[in-house]
């Protein structure tokens, strides 16, 4: 993808602000404004709900080509290699009659933009927020890291949704928001680039299958008490393979396919299962605790 020996950082570090006023001007130079405010925005319902008592954290962008995000304190480093990626996803369109809403369009391209940099820092946020630090000291093995990264993961997925349901308020049924919000989260992280070999966090298909699985789940109405039922679970998975497979579709150079296929058809007695298993019976509970927030 890149050369690592050239990715100097030639020009220091800049806050957000610094960065949007210094950055020669492009065809992106409305938009990017309008992405980080909805990150902002994003940040400070996390911050009423899960976070008091936590400052609003500082996005800090950093000059190279790696795609990167990371949380140093209350600081959300990312890269401007993060943001061109972000910039140049395409939010692709689905071969289906049966989602209601016109996919690969311009407006859907910058909604996408807006919410694959939202999810990411959110995800970032949530690495504070949920307190992942000071569990990660007393669990130190490769399945504490993928949990806490599925913590981070489902936390901003729920957060994404929250976000569309309050913008399209009267304008979409709620199984279509939650279809909308599965088909840009989709695009966001598949194309970012790790996976199981970057040693973080789990693979790419058990991530998605993750967040497809909280997007069925969540109560439409917060306010009042999760109860189980998969009522959604058909039309997200529906989403699920047309979304893979006009990926796939897409990059053809791309070898291994997400393997999210397999963890639809193939759902007993997994490894994956046994993380899941391992972040609902002890790290979730762990993580609870310390951080003092629901799930
Ligand atoms: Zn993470």
């Amino acid at each position: 993808m890149m050369n690592r020996q050239q990715d100097y950082e030639f020009t220091p570090p800049q806050w957000v602000d610094e960065f949007l006023q210094t950055r020669p001007h492009d065809q992106h130079s409305e938009s990017l404004p309008a992405i980080f405010a909805t990150c902002d925005r994003l940040f400070h319902y996390i911050q009423a709900v899960f976070g008091k008592g936590h400052e609003i954290p500082q996005i800090r962008v950093r000059h190279k080509n790696h795609v990167q995000a990371e949380t140093a304190f209350t600081v959300v480093n990312i890269t401007t290699g993060l943001i061109d990626l972000c910039l140049n996803t395409k939010f692709l369109p689905l071969d289906s009659e049966r989602i209601p809403f016109a996919t690969g369009t311009p407006e859907l391209n910058q909604l996408g933009r807006h919410i694959m940099m939202s999810w990411i820092v959110s995800h970032e946020y949530y690495h504070i927020v949920r307190a992942h630090d000071g569990v990660q000291d007393d669990f130190t093995d490769v399945h504490t890291r993928h949990a806490l990264e599925r913590d981070a993961d489902l936390m901003a997925t729920a957060a994404i949704y929250r976000l569309l349901q309050r913008d399209l308020k009267g304008r979409m049924p709620d199984p279509v928001v939650r279809q909308l919000a599965f088909y840009l989260i989709f695009f966001s992280i598949r194309h970012l680039p790790g996976g199981a070999e970057d040693g973080t966090h789990p693979e790419i298909g058990v991530r998605l299958f993750g967040i497809a699985t909280k997007i069925c789940h969540l109560q439409e109405d917060n306010s009042r008490p999760a109860e189980a039922g998969d009522e959604h679970f058909e039309a997200i998975i529906h989403m699920v393979i047309k979304c893979e497979l006009a990926y796939q579709a897409e990059n053809p150079e791309v070898q291994r396919n997400s393997g999210i296929f397999k963890l639809l058809t193939d759902s007993t007695n997994k490894p994956w299962l046994a993380t899941i298993d391992r972040w609902e019976n002890k790290v979730k509970q762990e993580v609870k605790k310390l951080s003092q927030t629901p799930t």
